[in-house]
């Protein structure tokens, strides 16, 4: 039975690495109908916040990755926050330092830096093993200078190998890794402490996390053969670390980037289906020359094995016309229910639910569906397709790159349309009938390019150089809208 588990750390806003990592292990879980939890890890008061917390299980919900055991749901290994749990890491903290496998040690950074120099050593050599063998006489006088000691776990003297699900064999070279502290001299466990601990408890059987944390591994699996030893953990989980995911200039994509931010994307109209596509690709593929997936297609497929170890591209294009066809592939309705928050954020419509919309609001929307779906990549791109169907004003400013449409026919071309289509009797005012009309007038027998002799109409239509379909978007309007607009434009 796979058990996996997403662990956060909450501290900052959600970013597409830590989703690509919640996703990966989500569809572990669901691949082998595994057990998935979710558990935080909050032992850095300083960094930690309510706030980010928050912002986790707000993605994930939106996002509609589950889990299993864990925050809000409970489970059988609880607390799941780790700021919850001291008491067993002080706890097991103990039972390591009885058991030898830990020690306390009282060097002061500066002391360590000074041995290091002193013995010719590099500067970041770290830890040398110091107090690995004190004295009680010796830990006392630390004592009497009013000093409280840390925790350092002992590493064996010898090569760490394990075999990673994704990257193959690593070999970690003895006397490589340090004696690492895992209690502060404050008594505050720490994530070197907190993190194997806490997946041993939870059973925790295959540890799938970035690569950015491959070099706290071998001191992962010493720990937890001193917990298989000490009967705490019952085996060494299985560990597979992730590629990077790399940013603009191929350099690692970092929180602070805006593309990291996972709400700035929601903002800009990624839908859940098409942002979880394209993370899925971090790393990932569904197969050659495919790369539209739905999440049960992805389940069904997905095996850590396949992940690939060179870093992954972060590439917002391709995000975005991955959205794009996921957008396409929703039911007409659910894409007006999904598109109208960001129609009311942007003041196109009077409400932020399809409920409490107008009846007119809903008609010129549902008419309006079909023509915009296949013209959007984000739903932020909705409100400009539709905000001129929508409103009632006579005169649509023409925006800066819709001006550049207006060549010195426009005026022409306007008044042309403005004759052919005051023809038009109002129950003919169809969208077939409006091309023909148009058509015959302004190219057939006016001479017109089609770009010359429908550019103008378009904007004096949208304001827009880009819009929904003209013909359909006239009959949306109606006739005496569009007359009103032909003509504030012409004037
Ligand atoms: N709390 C750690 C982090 O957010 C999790 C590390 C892990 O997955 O082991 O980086």
């Amino acid at each position: 039975d796979v058990r996996v588990r997403f662990c956060p750390s909450p501290t900052g806003i959600p970013h597409v690495g830590m989703v690509r990592t919640a996703l990966f292990n989500w569809a572990e879980a669901r691949h082998t109908g595994g057990t998935f939890v979710f558990r935080i890890e909050d032992t850095d008061a300083q960094r930690d916040s309510e706030e980010s917390f928050n912002q986790i299980i707000e993605a994930l919900d939106w996002l509609g990755i589950d889990w299993d055991e864990g925050i809000r749901v409970g489970g059988p290994d609880g607390p799941y926050r780790q700021s919850e749990r001291g008491p067993i890491y002080h706890d097991v903290a103990k039972k390591l330092l009885d058991a030898g496998y830990a020690y306390e040690s009282f060097s002061t950074p500066e002391e360590i830096e000074a041995r290091n120099v002193a013995a010719g050593r590099p500067k970041e050599f770290g830890y040398d093993g110091y107090d690995r063998n004190l004295t009680e006489e010796q830990k006392a006088a630390f004592r009497a200078e009013g000093r409280q000691p840390a925790l350092r776990i002992r590493m064996p003297d010898e090569d760490i190998t394990f075999n990673d699900l994704i990257r193959g064999e690593i070999t970690f070279k003895a006397g490589s890794v340090p004696d690492y502290v895992i209690v502060r001299p404050n008594g505050d466990p720490l994530y070197t402490l907190t993190n194997p601990v806490d997946d041993a408890l939870m059973r925790i059987n295959v540890v799938l996390r970035g690569e950015d944390l491959l070099s706290s591994t071998p001191r992962q699996i010493v720990l937890y053969r001193y917990l298989i030893e000490m009967g705490i953990a019952k085996e060494m989980p299985l560990f597979g670390h992730m590629p990077y995911v790399m940013g603009q200039g191929n350099k690692k994509l970092s929180k602070r980037d805006p593309e990291s931010n996972l709400f700035l994307h929601r903002e800009h109209g990624f839908i859940k289906e098409g942002l979880l596509n394209y993370l899925a690709l971090l790393g990932w593929s569904i197969g050659p020359d495919r790369d539209i997936f739905t999440m049960d297609e992805m389940i069904k497929a997905f095996d850590v094995r396949d992940v690939k170890a060179n870093p992954a591209r972060f590439d917002l294009d391709k995000a975005t016309a991955i959205n794009a066809e996921h957008i396409r592939m929703l039911e007409p309705q659910d894409f007006l229910d999904r598109s109208v928050p960001y129609l009311f954020r942007d003041g196109v419509v009077s409400a932020d639910s399809w409920d409490a919309l107008s009846d007119h609001e809903r008609e010129v929307l549902t008419a309006a569906a079909p023509l915009v779906q296949t013209r959007v990549r984000l739903l932020g791109e909705v409100a400009g397709m539709v905000g001129s169907l929508l409103s009632d004003d006579a005169y649509i400013p023409p925006e800066d790159d819709a001006k550049k449409q207006l060549k010195a026919t426009a005026g022409e071309v306007l008044d042309a349309a403005i004759a052919a289509l005051n023809a038009v009797p109002e129950d003919e005012w169809k969208t077939d009938h409006l091309h023909e009309t148009l058509n015959k007038a302004l190219i057939e027998e006016g001479g017109y390019k089609p770009r010359v002799a429908f550019g103008p109409v378009r904007v004096a239509l949208s304001g827009r150089r880009v819009s929904p379909p003209l013909f359909e978007s006239m009959e949306i309007i109606g006739k005496p809208l569009t007359m009103q607009r032909l003509e504030g434009l012409r004037t």
